[in-house]
């Protein structure tokens, strides 16, 4: 039976490493927060003591981490996964970093005689639990078929994006436009309110229109028209604003890099960036745009 070390048990993680448990693999999980793995032994797992124990002796070794600088720690430090893992051993990290890290990383992995893919993910906590995430993987073809099956107890759509990186790259760039286009329905539900117009008319005309998109038919921003939308529950998440804004900085961070021209997705991260540092509505859904537009700093 294939075994799998899962490193990073947090909101996505956690849940993540619990449908590996439920599809019947043997995963030893590692995190940091006592928390967390005491959240995941409950759910079946084991517990590893260390980041080694976790790594070591395992078919397939996973991680779900914050953000670049995490991901080269626990790659690349003296008892990290490139030291402790034994040879054979695929490495997928799931977790959303820069491109230039995650190639950087996977560099390293393969000099150290490794196949690994960055396979960041979409979906959110409910994904997560659902078994539904997307996932976009980056890396050699050989080792993304050898990670499909795993991937598809935790997802229903898993996507080969390309070499090394790529992975990062679909998310980012799907992420910006997520990002602008929410913006850009939020502006629009703020002037029909100043014109007079009501939200569930735009609505009605809009999402049969040229300016149907997801952020407006999924997510709509405006309370009322999308049932399901955060919107209808005081913009509780979802995905936060401060979660976008982190992507919206890592586009921006790539297209620097590539020299990308990107002034939509520049101004989508310096507004996420003074709704974030606004006050109090960086922990709310990142939809809550809307509310920031009509001049709410909470
Ligand atoms: P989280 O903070 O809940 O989980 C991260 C976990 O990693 C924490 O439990 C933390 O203790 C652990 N960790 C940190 N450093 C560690 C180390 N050195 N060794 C072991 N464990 C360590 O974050 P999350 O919401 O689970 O997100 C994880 C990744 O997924 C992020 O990159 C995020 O951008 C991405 N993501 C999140 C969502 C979402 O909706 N939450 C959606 C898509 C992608």
């Amino acid at each position: 039976m294939t075994t799998i070390g899962f490193i990073g048990l947090g909101n996505m993680g956690g849940p993540m490493a619990a449908n590996l448990v439920k599809a019947g693999y043997e995963v030893t999980g590692y995190d940091v927060s006592g928390r967390a793995l005491a959240v995941f032994a409950e759910a079946g797992g084991r517990q590893a003591a260390t980041l080694a124990q976790a790594a070591e002796n395992v078919d397939i070794l996973i991680t779900m981490l914050p953000a670049g600088p995490h991901v080269k720690l626990v790659y690349q430090d003296e008892n990290g996964v490139l030291a402790r893992a034994r040879k054979g051993t695929l490495l997928i990290d799931c977790s959303t970093i820069d491109v230039e890290t995650a190639r950087e990383v996977n560099k390293a992995a393969s000099a150290a005689g490794f196949a690994m893919l960055d396979a960041p993910v979409s979906g959110g906590v409910g994904g997560a639990s659902a078994g539904t995430l997307t996932f976009m993987v980056g890396g050699e073809a050989a080792a993304f078929e050898r990670a499909r099956p795993v991937l598809e107890k935790m997802g229903k759509t898993i996507v080969h994006a390309g070499p090394a990186g790529n992975g990062q790259a679909a998310k980012i760039c799907n992420n910006m436009i997520l990002g602008v286009s929410m913006i850009a329905v939020c502006e629009a539900f703020h002037l029909a309110e100043k014109l007079g117009l009501e939200a569930q008319t735009l609505f009605d005309i809009s999402s049969k229109s040229s300016g149907q998109c997801w952020s407006l038919t999924n997510y709509c921003p405006a309370p009322g028209p999308v049932p399901a939308a955060p919107s209808n529950r005081d913009y509780k998440p979802g995905f936060t604003a401060e979660m976008m804004l982190k992507d919206l900085k890592l586009a921006q961070q790539a297209a620097h890099a590539s020299g990308a021209t990107t002034p939509l997705g520049a101004e989508a991260a310096a507004l996420y960036g003074l709704l974030v540092g606004s006050g109090g509505l960086g922990g709310a859904d990142f939809s809550v745009m809307m509310k920031y537009l009509r001049g709410a700093t909470d």
